[in-house]
């Protein structure tokens, strides 16, 4: 892959605010062992079963957010990061899965246009 052309860091963490962010078993037994709970316990309280273009999935619970509406449930809101990055799921480790990241330069063009690097538009 080409040089990475965003910076997650200068970002408030837009892709943790999708809706559906699913996970598989696999994930969810890395949140298990992460969290030293159950099977039953982790899928209660981090996960949820949804029903999207017509299958049952598993997604990541979501809380309010001031920046955006809501935001997936290991979001940390001050800091705007993972707080489970060693056991975040497989779509995290691999998102946006190419050099660039398109809200990233959304959100930079809109900067430069504002004169303010902290400015963050709505999505
Ligand atoms: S939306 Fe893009 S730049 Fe922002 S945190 Fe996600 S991957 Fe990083
Ligand atoms: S697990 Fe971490 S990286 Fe994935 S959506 Fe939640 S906060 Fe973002």
């Amino acid at each position: 892959m080409s040089k990475i052309k965003y910076d997650c860091a200068k970002c408030p963490g837009y892709c943790c605010s999708y809706d559906l962010i699913e996970v598989s078993n696999h994930d969810i037994g890395r949140l298990v062992k992460h969290f030293k709970v159950s099977d039953a316990v982790a899928r209660r309280r981090y996960l949820k079963r949804v029903r999207s273009a017509g299958k049952d999935i598993t997604v990541l619970r979501h809380k309010k957010d001031e920046v955006y509406a809501t935001t997936c449930v290991f979001f940390d809101q001050d800091e705007r990061r993972c707080t489970v990055y060693a056991a975040r799921p497989h779509v995290c480790r691999t998102y946006p899965d190419a050099s660039r990241c398109g809200y990233y330069e959304f959100i930079r063009f809109e900067r430069e246009q504002q004169g303010d690097e902290d400015f963050v538009p709505s999505a």
